[in-house]
C-alpha cells in the first residue's frame, strides 16, 4: 500500500466522513467533514456520508436531519445513498464468528474498577471459565509481536503501542452492542474506502482498528489524522463538552475558519460565496501541520 497522497490513484479514491448522531455537527466536526471532503476532491474521488448509529442510547433525535443540513449549507454534499452502520450487523456479526473461531476472542467481566490502567483487562478473564449466562464483554487479544506501526498521511510514522498499553480490547460490549473499534475497523476497510481521513483524536483507536483489519484479513485504507479544534481550555471541542452547533447561516466563516486551522491557504477576496471558496479550497488542498 502506497500512503502518499501524490500517488493516489485518483479513480479508486473513496473516502469519507462518520458523524455518530449524537447531536448537530460543532466546529470541530466540520473541521473533520471539511478535511476528508477536500482530500477525497482533491484526489477527483468520492465522499461519501456514513452515519454511525450503532449506539441507541447515545442517539439524539432529530442529529441526522441537522447533520444533513448543516453539510448542505456549507457546500459538502456526499455521493450516493447516506449510509448506516445499524444496516451492518451481519457484517459485524460474520466478523465477531470468525475472531471467536480462530481463538482471538474472550470473554471479559472487567467492569471500570477492574480495567488496568491502560484499559485492558485487568484480572486475566481469558483464563477463567465464563459462561454465556454471565453478563460479560467480548475482547481481542492483540499479539504485540504482530502489531505493525503506519504511516499516517499527516503526522508520518506511527510507532505500535508499547506491549503492556494495548494487551487487548473490546469488540462487543456488556450491554450486547458492537464496540466502535469493531464497525469502524470493517466499515473503513476497503473496498468500501481507501482513504480515512479524521481528528487526531483518533490516532490510538487506528492501531486497534489496523489489528482487526490484520485479523480479519481486510485490506487496509491510507489513513490521515488532522489537528482537533480545541476549545479555550486546551480540550477537544465534542458534543460531551458542550460545543456550540454549527451556525449555519454564516458557512463562509465557519468555512473561513476551518481552512485556517487546516492551514490551507484563506480564499481570495473574489472567492466570497461556499461554492467558490470550497473550489479554491480543492485545488490548494495539502496535508499541512
Ligand atoms: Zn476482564
Amino acid at each position: 500500500m502506497n500512503d502518499s497522497p501524490a500517488d493516489t490513484d485518483s479513480n479508486a479514491y473513496r473516502g469519507r466522513f462518520a458523524p455518530s448522531p449524537t447531536g448537530p455537527l460543532h466546529a470541530g466536526s466540520l473541521v473533520a467533514a471539511l478535511a476528508s471532503f477536500l482530500d477525497a476532491r482533491h484526489h477527483h474521488g468520492q465522499w461519501h456520508l456514513r452515519i454511525d448509529d450503532i449506539d441507541p442510547p447515545r442517539a439524539v433525535a432529530g442529529s441526522i436531519d441537522a447533520i444533513t443540513e448543516a453539510l448542505v449549507a456549507h457546500g459538502l454534499v456526499w455521493d450516493g445513498p447516506i449510509l448506516y452502520q445499524s444496516h451492518s450487523s451481519s457484517n459485524y456479526d460474520h466478523a465477531l464468528d470468525r475472531l471467536i473461531s480462530s481463538g482471538w476472542l474472550f470473554r471479559c467481566l472487567c467492569t471500570r474498577a477492574t480495567l488496568d490502567a491502560n484499559g485492558c483487562c485487568g484480572q486475566h478473564c481469558q483464563n477463567q471459565d465464563i459462561s454465556l449466562a454471565t453478563p460479560h464483554s467480548l475482547r481481542v487479544k492483540v499479539a504485540p509481536e504482530r502489531l505493525a506501526g503506519f504511516n499516517d498521511r499527516f503526522f508520518g510514522g506511527q510507532a505500535a503501542p508499547a506491549e503492556t498499553a494495548l494487551k487487548d480490547f473490546i469488540v462487543k460490549r456488556r450491554d450486547g452492542l458492537y464496540a466502535y473499534q469493531l464497525a469502524a475497523a470493517i466499515d473503513d476497510a476497503k473496498p468500501h474506502f481507501t482513504h480515512i481521513v479524521r481528528g487526531a483524536d483518533l490516532l490510538e483507536s487506528t492501531h486497534r482498528q489496523r489489528w482487526l483489519q490484520q485479523l480479519l484479513g481486510l485490506e487496509q485504507p491510507a489513513y490521515a489524522h488532522v489537528a482537533v479544534l480545541l476549545d479555550p481550555a486546551g480540550k477537544k471541542l465534542s458534543k460531551q463538552n458542550g460545543a456550540p452547533p454549527l451556525d449555519k447561516h454564516q458557512p463562509e466563516q465557519n468555512l473561513r475558519q476551518c481552512l485556517q486551522h487546516l492551514a490551507q491557504p484563506a480564499p481570495p477576496s473574489s472567492a466570497r460565496r461556499v461554492p467558490e471558496m470550497l473550489d479554491h479550497a480543492t485545488e490548494h488542498w495539502s496535508m499541512r501541520r
